[in-house]
């Protein structure tokens, strides 16, 4: 079994207000089987929006990423084949884990907006609400606050998804023992 632990970055403005659609545009994933070893190299891809094309400033400012990185980029269809590939999805059984619901309901919306299936996001896990379990928390914790509680330096730049991601994935292997699949 193969963990694909992953954190995108999406479209988004101020107070997300006027119920704007959100599209992905950077995916980063680290793919570590059942011994917590990584398998490969990690993913990471920018995205192209099609919906709203340019980024907000405020999206800019949050995420750091470049208009031009994303007007460089291939469109959801295209790098979502090329992650289902390196993430082995055909070949090997899977689960997807997340910091929170938001990316697969991201992810759900962009395979609905470019017309493919997306059963494939079936198994998958919820590593915030499962890690509010195992810590007994009252209240949902924030990522980079849980890295740090955990002990380890957050790295990298915050709300970039490689390093959300690599953030992610230290928690992930620590706790690697309970989550529930
Ligand atoms: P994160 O993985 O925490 O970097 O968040 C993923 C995406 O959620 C970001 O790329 C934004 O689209 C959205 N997001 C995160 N935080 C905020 C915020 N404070 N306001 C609006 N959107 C946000
Ligand atoms: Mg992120």
């Amino acid at each position: 079994m193969n963990f694909i632990v992953f954190d995108l970055e999406a479209t988004c403005w101020e107070g997300n207000s006027n119920n704007k659609v959100q599209e992905t545009i950077e995916i980063g994933a680290f793919l570590i089987n059942g011994y917590g070893e990584e398998v490969k190299r990690c993913y990471n891809r920018f995205i192209r929006p099609v919906i709203n094309p340019y980024l907000s400033k405020f999206c800019t400012d949050l995420t750091s990423i470049q208009q031009e990185q994303v007007d460089r980029a291939d469109k959801f269809d295209r790098v979502i084949e090329d992650f289902q590939d390196w993430a082995e999805i055909f070949d090997e059984e899977y689960i997807l884990c997340s910091w929170g619901d938001f990316d697969k309901k991201i992810l759900q919306n962009d395979c609905k907006l470019h017309k493919l299936d997306d059963l494939w996001l079936m198994p998958y896990i919820n590593l915030k609400k499962q890690y509010q379990d195992i810590r007994r928390l009252k209240k949902p914790r924030g990522l980079k606050t849980s890295v740090e509680i955990e002990g380890f330096e957050f790295t990298g730049v915050h709300h970039r998804a490689i390093d959300d991601a690599e953030n992610l994935a230290k928690l992930f292997l620590k706790y690697l023992d309970e989550w529930r699949i």
